[in-house]
């Protein structure tokens, strides 16, 4: 087989979930099929790698230092909701019911997958949180028992330091990932959202 094929389907492979069998279908249908494509992927791929960084902000996927969210003079600055996902964040701003900034975890607490606070930077959190100008911090991790125990974790943290903290109301379904709920559910849960 060619070198470069190998080399090819090796880095395919790097893809969550992407198994060698289906690495090699990959490589051969970009090359066979779609070699546009494929320098288009490649393009994409070096220029993503090279450009996107996390905004200092919110922690969020950004091609700018702090990104057009909250860089934007609109959005309430005393109020901060915490999600796991920019996916999640997306979820939320699709309501129209938050006018606040964000800070995205890029993840959640999970023990098993050895990912604590410090692989979630809560350190980055806390120091965002702790401005002197965010007033309420709203959590809205998902309500899985990883979300939920995220939750937990980040609440007491910031509370010790007197911020007002307060978690999604329960009309998200327990196990329900933000990403999966319907828009007026989230609404629902933001505005009856309750002390934590
Ligand atoms: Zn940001």
């Amino acid at each position: 087989m060619s070198k470069s094929l190998e080399f090819l389907t090796e880095a395919l492979r790097r893809l969550p979930g992407v198994g060698p069998k289906s690495a090699q279908r990959m490589a051969f249908h970009l090359l066979q099929h779609d070699r546009e494509g494929a320098a288009q992927l490649s393009r994409a791929l070096y220029q993503a790698v090279d450009t996107v960084h996390h905004c200092a902000m919110c922690n969020t996927f950004s091609d700018t230092e702090v990104c057009d969210l909250c860089a934007d003079e609109q959005r309430d600055r005393a109020l901060l909701c915490i999600v796991e996902t920019p996916a999640d964040q997306m979820m939320i701003e699709q309501t129209l019911t938050w006018r606040g900034l964000y800070f995205v975890l890029m993840g959640r607490l999970s023990p098993l997958d050895g990912i604590g606070p410090k692989d979630l930077h809560l350190d980055k959190l806390v120091a965002r949180a702790a401005d002197g100008v965010v007033q309420e911090v709203v959590l809205a991790t998902n309500f899985t028992n990883e979300g939920e125990a995220t939750a937990h974790y980040i609440s007491e943290m910031l509370k010790a330091r007197g911020l007002k903290v307060s978690r999604l109301a329960r009309g998200v379904p327990v196990g329900g990932e933000l990403e999966y709920v319907d828009a007026g559910t989230i609404a629902r849960a933001m505005l009856d959202r309750r002390s934590a």
